[in-house]
């Protein structure tokens, strides 16, 4: 038998376009620019310290206590048991830990299996932008037709008449990003409300991604989509502990849905990853029964580096938007008086000044918002007091 030759005059067949036609990840991008030009990384989203180290030792000691193996496909019966108890005690929430909690490989996991199960391809779905990035290509791969709601800084604010020009008949589920990712808003009760009634009007689904829920500022309180009344059973809520202790690299999401949500959403989780490592849910569900002082301290040290940030910047001249939550501050070059060019800002910013940030218009799709720039602030002190001695350069532009 005879190989075909090595080369072949064959064209190479087409991959999947939807994947193909793709641009790498905004967050990469930046971060692999900051890596290039030895920048102080304001960009992606990452806490500089090294997360609570009773949380670390549980995890380390769990693997050398041999948690080494596949665990549940739902996630170890002690974090799910840990997770209710958790969200009963902070967002009274009542969920049932055997049929309505489940661990995914991260909150984006949990974004995934969800979109994938409760869309039909054909199906419309409200998102609101600014998009969280991965949000838009997971509704697309899921055959979902997107309706997007544009918000507008400084308030960011979801109103009727946006939501009225969104929802309709066709509309299968409204994607709410709570607090949200990348502007630092957080929604009040009467927002949620607002977004719950067009649910209900509609019949439709929400999936709510509420990673930041423990990363909330001033007092402001975080309620959950799921506690609004007529939400708790058309609701998807989706947490991660990769935020709740400030280990973005661990990668453990929580979902939480009504018995016959989860049964189909199960069947997508079952062949994206099935499990989650053992050793990091052993030490998720210790963390989550820490005491509340661990939350609130977490909070006010952030809280203090948003204010460092931000005041540093107001000094500089640049006219910061209010945020309420996140690991993120923004700022609007438009209302500062300055070029409306964020990606064009952002650019100059790393190669020629060393700061990374996020231009924030890589987070619409079609007309974005074009003069807003995201940093983020978990990180100490003498790093953001770098980055704005870097910044005062650009005092001229501002
Ligand atoms: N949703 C939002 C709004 C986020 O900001 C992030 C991460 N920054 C995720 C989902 C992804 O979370 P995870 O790392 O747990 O997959
Ligand atoms: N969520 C992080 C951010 O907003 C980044 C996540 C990622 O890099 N995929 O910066």
């Amino acid at each position: 038998m005879s190989l075909p030759p090595v080369s072949s005059p064959m064209p190479a067949r087409p991959l999947n376009p939807h994947y193909a036609q793709l641009p790498t990840t905004i967050f990469e991008v930046m971060s692999q620019l900051a890596r290039t030009h030895e920048a102080v990384n304001l960009g992606q989203g990452f806490p500089e310290d090294p997360g609570p180290q009773d949380v670390r030792r549980k995890a380390a000691e769990a693997v050398m206590d041999g948690w080494n193996q596949y665990p549940p496909m739902m996630g170890l019966s002690e974090l799910r048991q840990a997770a209710a108890a958790h969200y009963g005690r902070w967002q009274g929430l009542e969920l049932d830990p055997e049929g309505e909690v489940m661990v995914t490989s991260g909150a984006t996991e949990a974004l995934a299996a969800a979109l994938f199960s409760l869309i039909v391809p054909g199906d419309e779905v409200v998102l609101f932008q600014p998009l969280y990035d991965a949000y838009l290509p997971l509704v697309l791969r899921a055959g979902g037709v997107p309706r997007l709601v544009r918000l507008e800084p400084p308030g960011w604010r979801i109103t009727p008449e946006k939501l009225a020009a969104a929802f309709s008949d066709r509309t299968k589920l409204v994607l709410f990003n709570n607090p949200q990712n990348p502007t630092g808003a957080v929604y009040a009760w009467e927002d949620l409300a607002l977004v719950a009634e067009y649910c209900l009007k509609y019949n439709a689904y929400a999936v709510s991604d509420e990673v930041w829920e423990h990363v909330v500022f001033d007092d402001v309180p975080f309620v959950s989509l799921m506690s609004i009344p007529g939400m708790r059973d058309r609701t998807v809520k989706i947490s991660s502990a990769g935020k709740i202790f400030g280990m973005t690299g661990w990668k453990v999401g929580m979902v939480f849905a009504a018995p016959p949500l989860m049964k189909v959403l199960s069947k997508a989780h079952q062949f994206l990853t099935f499990t989650t490592p053992p050793n990091l849910q052993v030490a998720v569900a210790y963390g989550l029964g820490k005491d509340d002082s661990y939350f609130t301290s977490m909070r006010a040290g952030l809280q203090r580096s948003r204010d460092r940030l931000a005041q540093g910047l107001e000094e500089l001249g640049f006219f910061v938007l209010p945020s309420a939550g996140t690991y993120f501050l923004s700022i609007d070059l438009a209302a500062g008086g300055g070029p409306a060019d964020d990606e064009a800002f952002c650019l100059d910013l790393v190669k020629n000044h060393k700061v990374a940030a996020i231009p924030v218009s890589a987070f619409y799709a079609g007309e974005a918002v074009r003069s807003v720039v995201r940093f983020c602030f978990a990180k100490h002190d003498a790093t953001i007091d770098r980055a704005l001695e870097r910044l005062a350069a650009l005092r001229h532009l501002r």
